[in-house]
Order: C-alpha cells, then structure tokens, then sequence
C-alpha cells in the first residue's frame, strides 16, 4: 500500500435525491417519493466498490459530500451504511470533512446528534431566509420558525462546523429584508455562510411564471446593492470572501468546495452525479430507474464522458480560479507555458486601474468590484 502522503487528495460527492417538496426555482434532481430508497442504497453500495477497484490505491480521500436533494431525509443509519462502505474501500486523511446537506424540516436535535456519532462533522442548513414571505415566494416547505430552530438545533447537538444557505433577490423581498437575514444569520454561532442571487432555470416552475408575467425577478441594479451589502456585511462579521457566493470565519472554509475550484480529483455517486479523474470528465444518468439498471448491468452508470482538451483546462482554471481563490500566477505559466498578465497586457492594466483584481503573493484575485465581474472579466480570457 502506498504511504497516503504520496497519493493524490480526492473527493466523492453522493447524490441522495429525495425531498418533501420540488421547491419552484430548483433544478437539481430530485424525487419526491421516497419508496426508491432502499434499492439507491443498494445501486450506491455497489458503484462505489466498482470504482475503488479502480482508484483506490490512486488517492486518498479529503472529503466526502452528501448532497441532493435532501440527504438528511434519510435516516442516520443510511447515511453510517455508505460512510462505513466508503472507509473500508478508500484511505482517508485523518481529518476528513464529511458534509451533509440538510433541510430544516427534516430533522430535529436527536437526528442530529446520530447523525454527528455516524461520521458527519459539517453541517449545511438550506435556510434560505429567516421571513416568512420568502419562504413562501420560494414554495420552500419550512417557516421562518422552523429555520431558527433548525440552527438551534444544530448547535445544541454538537456540530461545530455549521453552514446556512441564504438566497437573495427573491420577488418582493426589499434591501432592508435582506439586511435583515444577514443579522439573523451572524447571530448564531456558525462558521460558513453561503449566499445566492435568485436566478432563473429553465424548466423550474418558477421559469414558467417569469416567461407568462405572473412573477418577475427583481431588477439588476437591486441585484448589485444586495450582493454589494452581502460583501461588505459579512467580513465585517468575521465572515471572510473566499468565492463569489461563500464566506467563512477563519480555518472554516469548506474543503470540498475549494477542492472543486482547486481542480482535484473527484467521483460522484448517484444519478446526476458529475466526476472528474486526470482531466477526464463523466456523468450519471439522471434518472434513477436508468441509474439502477445501468448499474445491475455495468456496475457503472456513466450516460456521458469526455477528456478535457487543453484549452477547455484552461479555460476552467480561468474561471474556476478568479471566482475563488485566485490564479497562482507561477504554477499557471509552468502549467500553460503563458504568462497571463502579458498575454492580455492591455486587459489586464484596464483591470489594474479599475480597481477590479490584485496581486498577492504572486496570486491573481478578484478584487469585491472585480467579483460582481466575475463573468464578464473571465469571457474575456476564455479561449
Ligand atoms: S429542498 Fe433543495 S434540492 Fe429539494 S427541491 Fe428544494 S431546492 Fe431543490
């Protein structure tokens, strides 16, 4: 066996997606019925031995993130089940993360504390806000009350490392109103908060409603102040930008995400899963019932693959790198043979001048102005 400091860091992300309701803005993959639980168990445990055949004496395991969908649905025991499956198959740092998403309508103090003495030790909360009319604009199936407990109750069982999503820009919610979420949120003792602009999916009811004028979207100028106050609010709280949407108290920022932007290894596990090995790229079927039967057949439910070009490499450290912690300006010239700054001079001094990116330590970063941006600024040094 290898020594684990010679093995490459990966990640796994697991794909559970049940949930109580489809909320309208939402386009993940989810199912409301859960009677598909036991056999996704099942399809899991065996995708997840098919590819440590594979890879596991290849890396060592960093992070394993529960996402969906609402994996905290499941009871603590499923979640122990693919955990103890996964430790036995791989060779994990000592000091993993290991993430759950979570709902709040789905669990209560004692589900909590099971599923921290299984394995979990972060924990993200999809509050989204902390008033009642968001709520609801967001078909989301909690109440306000329900979103105060549900971080009371992650503090009282014991998670130390606790993140809350917060949605801005939602129809009728004013700047004050979103001023308001943001004091609730850096009122509890927790240490990560991500926050994201509202934003339109094809395919989600929501999309519907915008595209027949029963709703509207709240203007790009309210957009900016909010995103603009969330910049300013939450370092002065101690929560400090790492990424476009994420803040973090110091030593909290979440590992599984920066290895994303890092451009680590990972492997996905579910339907709709994404994976990316050696700058090869593959998805799952989205669908379960094609997820299962692929699986029984190949032990695998790859529907696509791809092996990234150079340029498509390129391109993802671009954006992947100044929408969070920046370019490391050497390791890209040793990558690429090109030196950015020079490749696009006179961008680059107009960016320089507005204010817009930075140099530290050799590292290209966006500046706050430089993050509200991030897409203009990457499509012009995509290739
Ligand atoms: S709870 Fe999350 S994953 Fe489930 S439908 Fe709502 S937004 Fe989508």
């Amino acid at each position: 066996m290898n020594e684990i400091t010679e093995l490459k860091p990966f990640s796994i992300y697991i794909h559970l997606p049940f949930c109580n309701v489809k909320c309208n803005y939402c386009d993940f993959y989810v199912i409301i019925k859960q009677e598909r639980k036991h056999q996704l168990l099942y399809s899991l445990l065996k995708e997840i031995e098919y590819f440590a055949e594979i890879y596991s004496t290849k890396g060592f395991l960093q992070t394993v993130y529960f996402g969906g969908g609402t994996p905290s649905i499941v009871e603590p025991e499923y979640i122990e089940t693919i955990l103890s499956r996964i430790k036995k198959l791989f060779q994990h740092a000592e000091d993993w993360e290991v993430t759950l998403e979570s709902n709040p309508n789905t669990f209560d103090e004692t589900k909590l504390k099971e599923f921290k003495s299984v394995g979990i030790n972060r924990l993200s909360i999809g509050v989204q806000s902390f008033l009642d009319e968001d709520l609801k604009f967001l078909t989301r199936d909690h109440d306000s009350k329900k979103a105060f407990e549900s971080i009371e109750n992650a503090i009282k069982s014991g998670f130390e490392n606790i993140n809350i999503d917060l949605i801005f820009s939602i129809p009728g919610q004013t700047v004050d109103d979103w001023k308001k979420n943001l004091a609730f949120a850096v009122s509890f003792p927790i240490t990560h908060i991500s926050t994201y602009s509202l934003t339109l999916e094809p395919g989600t009811s929501l999309y519907y409603q915008v595209k027949h004028g029963l709703t509207y979207l709240s203007s790009i100028e309210q957009d900016a102040d909010m995103y603009e106050y969330v910049m300013d609010f939450l370092p002065e709280h101690g929560f400090f930008q790492y990424e476009v949407s994420n803040f973090a108290k110091n030593g909290f920022e979440s590992v599984h995400n920066l290895n994303y932007w890092y451009r680590i290894n990972y492997l996905g596990f579910g339907p709709s899963s994404h994976s990316l090995w050696d700058n090869r790229r593959w998805h799952n079927y989205k669908n379960i019932t094609r997820y299962d039967e692929s699986i029984k057949k190949n032990h695998h439910a790859i529907k696509n693959e791809e092996f990234l070009n150079p340029n498509e490499i390129y391109n993802e450290r671009i954006y992947l790198g100044l929408r969070s912690k920046g370019i490391n300006l050497v390791q890209f010239e040793e990558e690429f043979g090109i030196n950015l700054l020079k490749s696009e001079e006179n961008f680059f001094n107009e960016l320089f001048k507005n204010g817009f990116v930075i140099i530290e330590n050799n590292v290209l970063k966006l500046t706050k102005k430089g993050y509200l941006l991030v897409d203009e600024i990457c499509e012009q040094l995509i290739i």
